[in-house]
C-alpha cells in the first residue's frame, strides 16, 4: 500500500510556511502568543503526515519551551491565567503529540503486516501460478502423447486390415511417416545393404542413434547430415529376417527410447499382418486347389460356374462347359499301379491347361474327370478347344513299366443359354454327350 508522501520541497516550505505566519503574528501581536501553540499543533499534524519524525522532536522541545518562556518576555504576566493558558496549551501539545506518534506508530504496523500479507499473498499466487503452468505442460504432453497412441492404434489396427504384403508395407511406412512428421522413412526388403543393417542384423535388437554427432558405434560420417537422428529396425516374417525400416531426422534428439518401442511394434505388427495374409491365401488356395493335379477343385468349379452364368446372363454372350473324362483309366491303375495312375492325372492336367486361355477355368471335377468353363465361346468354339485338347492329349507319349503307351480322353460340350439356362442342367447336358462319346467309342468330341 503506498501512502501520499510530500516530495522534499513540500517538506521544508510546508513547516516554513507555518513558522513563517507565527514569527510574523507574534512580532505584530505579542499579546495574542497563546495561538502560537494551536499553530504548532498543526506543524505536529503536518511533521506526522510528512513522517519528519526528528523535527517533531525539536519542535515539541521548542514549543515546550517557549510555552513557559514566551508568557513571561512577550507580555508580562498580568494574570496568572494567562500562565495557565500557556502551561495548558503545552500540555494539550504534548497529548497531541503522543496521540499522533502512537497513531502514527500503528498505522506504520498495520502496513507493515499489510505489507508482509500482501508479500506473501503475492508469494502464493506465483506458486500458484507455477504449479498450474507445469500442470498445464503435464496436461498438453499427456493429451499429445494419448492423441500419438490413439492415431498409433488407429493405424496399426488399419495395418491389420490390409489384404496384400504390398498394402502392409505402404501402411507402414504412412504410419512411421505420420508418427514422425518430418523424418524421412525407409522400407529396405532383403540381405543387409550398410553398416547399420549389419548391426541390427547381428544384434537382432532395433537401432537407436540419438545424435550422430555423437555416436561412437559407427564411423565417423557414416551418417549423413540429413541423419543425425536415426533408427534401424528389423523386419520379420516367420521368424526370419526379410529387411529393415529406417527413419532418419536432420536435428539430434529427434528419436525417444519410447519411439523406438513403438516403430518396434509397428514393425512386429507389420510382420504378423504380412504372415496373416500369407497364411490366409494358403488356406483359400488350399481349398479352391486339388492337390495333385494343381487344377481348381469341384466347390471352386462350383462357385465359378454360378458366377459365369451370371455375367453371361447379364452380358447376354454366351459360354460352355466341357466335361471330359479318361479312357480306360481304371485299367492304368490296375496295371501299373496307382502311382502310375496319379501321374496320368497330372499330365492330363497339364494338357488340359495348355489348351485353355486364361479367361478360362479347368477343375478336377471328380476322380478322372475334368470340368471347364470356356468363357465367351459358344459351342463350336469350346469343341474347337476341347479337340485341341484331345488330341494334344493323343499325341503326347507315355511310359508305363518301360513301354511306350497313350492316354486318350472323350469330351461332352454344351452351351449358356442356348443349351440350358441353369448351371445344373448345363453340366448334366454336357456329361450326357461325355457319356455319349463314351458310347461312340471314346477319344472324340461331342457336342450335339
Ligand atoms: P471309362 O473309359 O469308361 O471312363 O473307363 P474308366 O476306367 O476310366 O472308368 P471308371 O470310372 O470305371 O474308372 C475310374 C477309376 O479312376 C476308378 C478309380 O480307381 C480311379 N481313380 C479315381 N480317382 C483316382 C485318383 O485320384 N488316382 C488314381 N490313381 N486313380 C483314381
Ligand atoms: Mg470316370
Ligand atoms: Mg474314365
Amino acid at each position: 500500500m503506498n501512502t501520499f508522501r510530500p516530495n522534499a520541497a513540500a517538506r521544508i516550505a510546508g513547516p516554513a510556511a507555518i513558522l513563517g505566519a507565527v514569527g510574523w503574528s507574534l512580532w505584530q501581536w505579542p499579546a495574542h502568543f497563546l495561538w502560537v501553540y494551536p499553530a504548532l499543533g498543526a506543524l505536529f499534524i503536518w511533521f506526522a503526515w510528512a513522517g519528519v519524525k526528528e523535527l517533531k522532536y525539536i519542535f515539541l522541545f521548542l514549543a515546550t519551551v517557549a510555552g513557559l518562556v514566551l508568557p513571561g518576555i512577550l507580555n508580562p504576566v498580568e494574570t496568572p491565567y494567562q500562565m495557565i493558558g500557556a502551561v495548558a496549551e503545552v500540555v494539550c501539545l504534548w497529548l497531541l503529540f503522543f496521540a499522533l506518534s502512537s497513531s502514527e506508530t500503528s498505522r506504520s504496523a498495520a502496513r507493515a503486516a499489510l505489507a508482509a500479507e500482501e508479500a506473501a499473498a503475492e508469494e502464493r499466487i506465483k506458486n500458484l501460478e507455477d504449479e498450474l503452468s507445469r500442470y498445464r505442460l503435464h496436461l498438453d504432453s499427456t493429451l499429445a502423447r494419448i492423441r500419438d497412441k490413439g492415431a498409433l492404434s488407429a493405424a496399426m489396427h488399419d495395418m491389420g486390415l490390409a489384404s496384400n504384403p504390398d498394402e502392409v508395407k505402404a501402411r507402414l511406412e504412412t504410419l512411421l511417416g505420420n508418427y514422425f512428421p518430418g523424418a524421412a522413412v525407409e522400407l529396405r526388403s532383403g540381405a543387409p545393404r550398410d553398416a547399420a543393417d549389419k548391426w541390427v542384423a547381428e544384434r537382432k535388437i532395433p537401432l537407436l542413434v540419438r545424435n550422430a554427432g555423437t555416436d561412437s558405434r559407427f564411423p565417423k560420417g557414416f551418417f549423413g547430415e540429413a541423419e543425425r537422428s536415426f533408427m534401424a529396425l528389423p523386419l520379420h516374417l516367420f521368424g526370419r529376417l526379410v529387411g529393415f525400416v529406417r527413419a532418419a531426422a536432420p536435428e539430434p534428439d529427434r528419436f525417444r527410447a519410447e519411439d523406438l518401442r513403438g516403430a518396434e511394434l509397428a514393425c512386429t505388427l507389420a510382420g504378423v499382418s504380412m504372415e496373416n495374409i500369407y497364411l490366409f491365401d494358403k488356406v483359400n488356395e488350399l481349398a479352391i486347389r486339388d492337390a495333385l493335379t494343381g487344377l481348381y477343385t469341384h466347390r471352386a468349379f462350383q462357385s465359378r460356374l454360378e458366377e459365369e452364368v451370371l455375367r453371361s446372363a447379364r452380358a447376354k454372350v454366351p459360354f460352355s462347359v466341357v466335361m471330359c473324362d479318361i479312357d480306360h483309366f481304371k485299367s492304368y491303375n490296375d496295371t501299373y499301379g496307382h502311382q502310375a495312375g496319379d501321374s496320368v492325372l497330372q499330365a492330363v492336367a497339364e494338357v488340359v491347361s495348355a489348351g485353355i486361355r486364361e479367361v478360362d477355368f479347368a477343375a478336377r471335377y471328380g476322380g478322372e474327370e475334368f470340368a471347364l468353363v470356356i468363357t465367351g465361346a459358344d459351342k463350336a468354339q469350346a469343341a474347337a478347344a476341347a479337340e485341341g485338347i484331345r488330341r494334344a492329349l493323343e499325341a503326347r507319349s507315355f511310359s508305363f513299366g518301360g513301354k511306350p503307351s497313350r492316354v486318350t480322353a472323350s469330351f461332352g460340350v454344351a452351351e449358356f443359354p442356348a443349351e440350358s439356362a441353369a448351371a445344373g442342367q448345363l453340366v448334366r447336358a454336357a456329361d450326357e454327350r461325355l457319356y455319349r462319346a463314351k458310347q461312340a467309342g471314346r477319344n472324340r468330341v461331342v457336342a450335339a
